[in-house]
């Protein structure tokens, strides 16, 4: 179910979270949360990541 009205970080579980692009965790209120985006192609991609750790980790990994 999704509601718009919702901010994230209120009200999210473990089915509507995002999950980590790193280690595939749900990310559930993480006060740590970094979420990257880009443009590729015209089309906005976005990554989620528990934290800095997840997100250094997704970086070497390109
Ligand atoms: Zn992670």
């Amino acid at each position: 179910m999704v509601d718009p009205t919702s901010d994230l970080g209120t009200d999210v579980t473990a089915e509507n979270a995002p999950h980590c692009a790193s280690c595939d965790d749900p990310i559930v209120d993480e006060p740590t949360h970094r979420v990257v985006t880009w443009v590729e192609e015209g089309v906005t991609e976005t990554r989620h990541f528990c934290d800095e750790t997840c997100l250094k980790e997704w970086n070497d990994g390109r």
